[in-house]
Order: structure tokens, then C-alpha cells, then sequence
């Protein structure tokens, strides 16, 4: 009872003191009763008196339910309840010279006293109040010394040790609670997502950062319900999988937009069952970044078509491919350099960008597009036999044709092609790339 009331809450601290105070006016009469009916020996108090100090309980009680005084100080109350029933007691013992038998009462109110108040100065100071003044009316009872003696140490040392017993577990229960407090604020305040689940995915808590992470408005929506389905994301086997085990998701909790969930999970293993924490990290901007940095790693800037670096790996990656014919063209521009001199750098990377773009135009999806030099260009055809290559290069002259009419004579393109096609497996790709380049410089040189 005492944890109770220390720790519980206002609404029910008022809950149990109220309780205590009705249990106590039953107390009151309910000996009362036993003592009329002579069911046990005379009543020490008398029956005037005990309507008296039920009467007290029975005023506040009732009080609280009528004022907010009572209400707002119910711990006041309550201690001012236990000063007038002892004050009363001890009242009772000095004036009527009662028996040493009945003082033991005193102490079981000091002893309940001790157990239910919060062991503070307050405390302390109501036991020493009570130790001096039942001291000093046990010397007026009219009993034999020895009698007055036992009582008087008995009484000591009931009260000392329940006070000493009341604040060694009040500072235990404090730590604990204090404890629970400082890991349950860890979970809810902690700057990244957290989800506790079992092993079926079932959430038994969420904290506050992951409930703002999927854009949601409370804990209800998530508790009970399963992880995976909640969240749109593949099923996993939890219990199938190592500590600090990490995933990443791309979720879609708002209409506006996706963004990237960096999931990691902890096992914690506990008597009855093993439960999950599963720690969730915004990673959005990292896989931005990485995206950038694949695409900048494989893009030629200026062009915004791959690069060499990509177009070798293709080379590579079809090498291999079973799927032939595969056809491969070179183009490059001609003069560029005489351009650059004579109209400008900036004249040249303009015809640069325009041949990319014709070039992007006069191609299939399935083909693949890079700038492989400064003013170079290769095309890889996949299942295109040579009749086809070399009308894609005829269409890509023709396109270059038509731009030129349109053109102005500064940024008029000339352009030179060479291509090859491997058709047999036994072929490299990279032969096939030597060919196409021999090839463009045989065109380039006949045009001239
Ligand atoms: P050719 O007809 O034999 O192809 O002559 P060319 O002047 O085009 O010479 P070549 O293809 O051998 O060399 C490419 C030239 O393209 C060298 C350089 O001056 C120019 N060039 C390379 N990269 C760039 C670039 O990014 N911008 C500009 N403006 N020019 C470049
Ligand atoms: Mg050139």
C-alpha cells in the first residue's frame, strides 16, 4: 500500500486515501460494535469517543468529494488524519489512565503510520513528536514499571525500524523507478525510429520519432498490428536473423512522396519470448547521394550520354552475351580542333552536345549510347546484323544532313562512322570495336 500511494499518480493517490479514510471509520465501529455486544472484553475507548474520531474521518472523506481544499491537499490531510488519531489516542490513555494493553494501539497507527506516509522530514518529524509525547504520557499512566518499560521499548524500536524500513525501500522502489523512467525516456525520445515487436512482427511499443517517420497521428494505429504489413514491406523471418542485421526499404508513407528506410535489428531475448528492436533511419539523402555519385561515375556531363568508363563495361558485358549479331559504330567529328581554333571552344562543345542529340534521336531503346573521346562517340547495336548497322548509320547521316540545312554555318556538323558486327560467338567484341574505329578512319579519309 505504502508504493502505492507514494508512487501512484494524483487521481489515485485521492482513490486509496479516500479509501483509507472510509476503511477507517469502519474500523472504528465495527469494534465499537464488538466491544456493545460483549463480544469482547469493555471497550477502552468508549463508544462517545469512537463516534468522535469516525465522525473526523467520515467529515473528510465526504469533504473531499465536496471541496478542492481536501482534494488538492490530500496528503496534508491525511497526515493531519494520522497526528489526530494518535493525539487522540494518546488523549484517551492520559486522561482515562488506560491500561498499558491498550497504548499497543499507538503503536500499530505509528506502525501503519510509517508504512503509508512517504519516509520525508515530515515523517521524521512526526515520529519524533510521537516518541517524546508518548514517552511523557506513559510516565503519567498509573502501571507497574516494568510494564511501562517493555512498552516504551517496544514502542521505540517499532517505530524507528518501520521508519527505517519505510525509507530503505522507498529509496529502492525510488531507484527502480527512476530506472524505468530513464530507459523508457531512452525508447520514447530516442532521435531515431524504434519498434519493439515479437517474432510474428506483432508491435508491442513504437516510439515517438518512428510515429512521425510513417507520417502518422498516434501509437493506437500501430500497436497490435503487424510490422510488415504496416509499413509495405517484404516479410522477414525474425527470427531466422543475426543481430545488428540491417535492410533497406523504399517506402511511399505520404502521397507526395518515396524515401529510403535503413532497418536494423536487435534481438532481445527475454525468459518467456524473444522480442525484436528494430531501429529505422531516414537514409533518403545518403541513396540520393549514392545515385549521384553511380550516375556521375557512368554519365558523360557535358553530353548527359555514358561515358567510357560505362560503354567498356558494356563491351564487356556483351562480349560475353550469346545473343548475336551485335553491331558496334564509331562516330567521330571531323575538324573539331580546325573549329575549336577558328570559332571557339565554345563553338565546338555546341556542336559536341548537338551530335549527341542527333545521335540519341536516330537510336532504339535496347541500343547503348557513350561519349568514348573528346570527340567521339560509341554505339553498341545489340541483335543488329550488319545490313541494319549500316542503315542506322546512313539514317544518322541523313539526320546530320537535315540538321545542317537548318543550321547556321557556324555550327554545321560533319561527322564520320565506321561499324562492324560481330556475328560469330568465337569473335571478340573487342576485335569487332577495332574493326568499327579502322573503319571510321577509312570513311573519314575517303571523304576527304
Ligand atoms: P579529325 O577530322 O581527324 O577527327 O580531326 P579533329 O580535329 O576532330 O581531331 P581529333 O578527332 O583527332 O581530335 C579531337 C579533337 O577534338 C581534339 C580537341 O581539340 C577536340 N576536343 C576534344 N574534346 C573537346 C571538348 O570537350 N570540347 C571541344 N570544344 N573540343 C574538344
Ligand atoms: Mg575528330
Amino acid at each position: 500500500m505504502k508504493y502505492l500511494i507514494n508512487f501512484l499518480d494524483k487521481k489515485s493517490k485521492i482513490f486509496y486515501i479516500r479509501k483509507i479514510m472510509l476503511f477507517t471509520v469502519f474500523m472504528y465501529l465495527i469494534f465499537g460494535l464488538l466491544y456493545k455486544t460483549s463480544l469482547l472484553s469493555e471497550d477502552p475507548i468508549g463508544l462517545n469517543h469512537r463516534i468522535f474520531s469516525a465522525s473526523v474521518f467520515l467529515v473528510f472523506y465526504l469533504g473531499s468529494f465536496i471541496t478542492n481544499i481536501i482534494k488538492d491537499n490530500i496528503y496534508k490531510t491525511f497526515y493531519f488524519l494520522i497526528y489526530f488519531a494518535n493525539l487522540h489516542l494518546l488523549y484517551l490513555a492520559y486522561n482515562n489512565n488506560m491500561s498499558i494493553n491498550f497504548a499497543f494501539s499507538i503503536i500499530i497507527v505509528i506502525f501503519i503510520s510509517n508504512l503509508l506516509l512517504k519516509p520525508q522530514e515530515q515523517l521524521k518529524t512526526f515520529n519524533i513528536i510521537m516518541i517524546v509525547l508518548v514517552s511523557i504520557v506513559t510516565i503519567y499512566i498509573t502501571d507497574s514499571l516494568t510494564n511501562k518499560f517493555v512498552f516504551l521499548i517496544i514502542f521505540y524500536v517499532i517505530s524507528i525500524t518501520s521508519y527505517i524500513i519505510s525509507k530503505l525501500s522507498y529509496l529502492s522502489m525510488k531507484n527502480i523507478k527512476e530506472k524505468k523512467t530513464y530507459y523508457e525516456n531512452l525508447f520514447k525520445k530516442s532521435p531515431i525510429g524504434l519498434i519493439r515487436c515479437n517474432s510474428n512482427g506483432s508491435i508491442l511499443d513504437i516510439n515517438q520519432h518512428m510515429i512521425e517517420l510513417t507520417n502518422k497521428q498516434n501509437r493506437d494505429h500501430f500497436l497490435g498490428k503487424n510490422i510488415f504489413n504496416i509499413l509495405g514491406i517484404e516479410k522477414i523471418n525474425l527470427d531466422e536473423i543475426n543481430d545488428h542485421k540491417s535492410f533497406e526499404y523504399e517506402v511511399d508513407f505520404s502521397e507526395e512522396q518515396k524515401f529510403w528506410l535503413e532497418m536494423t535489428v536487435e534481438k532481445i531475448r527475454e525468459e518467456e519470448q524473444n522480442t525484436y528492436i528494430l531501429a529505422f533511419k531516414d537514409i533518403s539523402n545518403n541513396k540520393k547521394l549514392e545515385e549521384n555519385l553511380t550516375y556521375l561515375s557512368f554519365h558523360d556531363q557535358m553530353t548527359g550520354l555514358y561515358n567510357y568508363r560505362y560503354f567498356k563495361n558494356e563491351v564487356e558485358r556483351f562480349n560475353k552475351s550469346r545473343k548475336l549479331p551485335i553491331s558496334i559504330l564509331i562516330i567521330d567529328i571531323d575538324r573539331l580542333k580546325t573549329i575549336n581554333d577558328s570559332k571557339g571552344h565554345i563553338k565546338g562543345n555546341e556542336i559536341i552536345r548537338n551530335t549527341a542529340n542527333i545521335l540519341q534521336r536516330a537510336l532504339r531503346d535496347e541500343d547503348i549510347l557513350a561519349r568514348v573521346g573528346g570527340d567521339e562517340f560509341g554505339i553498341i547495336l545489340p541483335k543488329t546484323k550488319e545490313k541494319t548497322a549500316e542503315k542506322i548509320s546512313k539514317r544518322i547521316y541523313d539526320e546530320i544532313d537535315s540538321y545542317n540545312k537548318q543550321a547556321n554555318k557556324n555550327t554545321v556538323i560533319s561527322i564520320s562512322i565506321g561499324w562492324a558486327t560481330k556475328e560469330k560467338k568465337s569473335t571478340s567484341l573487342y576485335e569487332i570495336l577495332e574493326i568499327a574505329d579502322q573503319n571510321m578512319y577509312e570513311s573519314k579519309d575517303s571523304s576527304r
